[in-house]
C-alpha cells in the first residue's frame, strides 16, 4: 500500500486527531461570530474563567472541517492547518512522477472572482489552462468523476425506492466530505441511509490509479494525484483510509481554491491572459448534470433527472427540476414519476440539517431522498472557496 506519512500532513487514519482549522488566540477579538456559525458547537469559548474569552476548538473530532468559521471571521484569526504545497512542489520537479490536476466543478465559477470579475463566470478553458502552467502533466476533470458518482446514487435510489435493496430511505447524498462526517459523528445511525457512492473527486481518483494510469502507460505508483476543492474537508476525505481500494491512495493530495490562487499569484500566471483550453483524455468530458454539482439542489436535481427517467421509462422532456433549487435551509420538492409520488428535501447548510437528521431517527421522516452540502448554498461557498476580503485590487 501507498500510504505515506509525512511530517507535513496527518497519516491516513489518524485524520480524526487532526485540527484543520484552528484558531490563532492572539488575534481572536471574541465576537462570538464563528459560535454562531458552526454547525456542530466544535469551536467555543475558553473557559469562562479565562480572562480573555477568545475562542478555541478544544476536540478536533467533533469539527466537521467545512470551515465556516474561518470564512466568517471579521478578524482572520480563524486559520487552515494542514498544507500539501511542499509536497506537490517537490513531485512537480521530480521528473520521476507523472503529475494530476483534478479540478472541482464549482471551481470554475470562483477562481476568475480573485483575478478581477466582478460576479462569477465559466471559466472551465482558462482554469485547465492555468493548472498546465503550473506544471501538471495531466489535467483530469473531476466532473467525469460527478457523472460517475449520480449515475451510482441515482441506481441506488431507484433500488431503494423498489425495495431491492436492503439499505433504508431516505438516501442521504454522499458527496460532501463535511455532511458525511456529521453523520458519522452525531448521528451515527444514519450511516446506513448515506449512499454507498464515492464522491466525484474520489471516483476520478480511484479511476485514475487504476484506468487513468493504464491507459497512459504508467504505473499508479507514478501517477501522483491532486484534487484542487472549494473545501476545507475534502483534506480530510482525501486522508481517510478506505480511500485506496486500489492499493494506492486514491487522492494523494489536497488543496483548496484559495491556495490555488495564491500558487498563481507567487508563480505570477496571467489568469486573465490564459487561453481556453481542454482537459485531458480520457477523463475530458462530462454532462451538464455534473456543472450543478457545485450547487446546493444541483446533486439532488442530477439524480432526479435519472430516476424519474427510467421510473417513467422515457427520456426527460425537460431536464430542469427548479423545485429542488434554492438556498433556503430547507427545501421540500414533490416528485411524480412512474405512477407514484415521492417527496424529496435539499438542505442547505450542516447546521439546518439537525431537524432533518431527527426525524429520520424517530421514523418520522416523509422524504425518499435527502441532499445535504455542509456549506450554505454549497461548494460554490465552500470553506476553501475565495473570502471576499482576499480578493484582488
Ligand atoms: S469569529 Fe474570529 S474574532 Fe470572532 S470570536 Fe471567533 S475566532 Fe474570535
Ligand atoms: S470548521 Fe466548521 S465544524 Fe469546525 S469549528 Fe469551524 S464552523 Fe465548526
Amino acid at each position: 500500500m501507498n500510504l505515506k506519512n509525512n511530517a507535513s500532513f496527518p497519516a491516513p487514519g489518524e485524520a480524526d486527531t487532526v485540527h484543520f482549522v484552528d484558531v490563532n488566540q492572539d488575534d481572536c477579538m471574541r465576537c462570538g461570530h464563528c459560535e454562531g456559525v458552526c454547525p456542530t458547537g466544535a469551536i467555543a469559548r475558553t473557559l469562562p474563567a479565562t480572562p480573555w474569552c477568545v475562542h478555541h476548538i478544544p476536540n478536533p473530532a467533533a469539527c466537521i472541517a467545512c470551515g465556516q468559521c474561518l470564512k466568517g471571521c471579521p478578524e482572520s484569526a480563524i486559520r487552515e492547518t494542514v498544507s500539501f504545497m511542499d509536497e506537490i512542489r517537490g513531485k512537480l520537479a521530480d521528473p520521476d512522477t507523472v503529475t494530476v490536476a483534478m479540478p472541482a466543478p464549482s471551481i470554475r465559477y470562483t477562481l476568475g472572482e480573485a483575478f478581477g470579475d466582478d460576479v462569477p463566470r465559466y471559466e472551465a478553458g482558462q482554469m485547465f489552462a492555468a493548472l498546465r502552467r503550473l506544471g501538471f502533466d495531466k489535467v483530469w476533470d473531476v466532473e467525469f468523476g460527478a457523472d460517475l458518482t449520480i449515475m451510482e446514487e441515482a441506481a441506488e435510489l431507484l433500488a431503494r425506492i423498489r425495495g431491492e435493496l436492503d439499505r433504508p430511505l431516505p438516501l442521504l447524498t454522499s458527496c460532501c466530505p463535511g455532511w458525511v462526517r456529521f453523520v458519522e459523528t452525531y448521528h451515527p445511525a444514519l450511516i446506513p441511509n448515506l449512499s454507498t457512492a464515492r464522491s466525484p473527486a474520489q471516483m476520478l481518483g480511484a479511476i485514475a490509479k487504476t484506468r487513468g494510469a493504464a491507459q497512459i502507460g504508467v504505473s499508479a505508483d507514478r501517477l501522483y494525484t491532486v484534487q484542487i476543492m472549494p473545501c476545507i474537508a475534502k483534506k480530510f476525505e482525501g486522508l481517510r483510509i478506505e480511500n485506496a481500494k486500489s492499493g494506492f491512495r486514491d487522492i494523494d493530495a489536497t488543496i483548496n481554491t484559495r491556495e490555488l490562487i495564491q500558487w498563481l499569484r507567487d508563480e505570477a500566471v496571467n489568469f486573465d491572459a490564459l487561453p481556453d483550453e481542454q482537459a485531458d483524455d480520457p477523463f475530458r468530458l462530462s454532462t451538464g448534470a455534473a456543472t450543478i454539482f457545485g450547487a446546493t439542489g444541483g446533486v439532488m436535481e442530477a439524480a432526479l433527472r435519472r430516476v424519474t427517467e427510467e421510473l417513467d421509462g422515457k427520456p426527460l422532456e425537460n431536464v430542469e427540476f427548479q423545485s429542488v433549487r434554492g438556498t433556503e435551509g430547507v427545501r421540500e420538492a414533490e416528485i411524480t414519476a412512474g405512477g407514484q409520488t415521492f417527496k424529496v428535501a435539499v438542505v442547505s447548510g450542516a447546521i439546518n440539517a439537525g431537524p432533518v437528521c431527527a426525524a429520520i431517527e424517530a421514523g418520522t421522516s416523509p422524504y425518499a431522498a435527502v441532499e445535504v452540502m455542509a456549506c450554505p448554498g454549497g461548494c460554490l461557498n465552500g470553506g476553501g472557496q475565495p473570502i471576499e476580503k482576499e480578493h484582488t485590487t
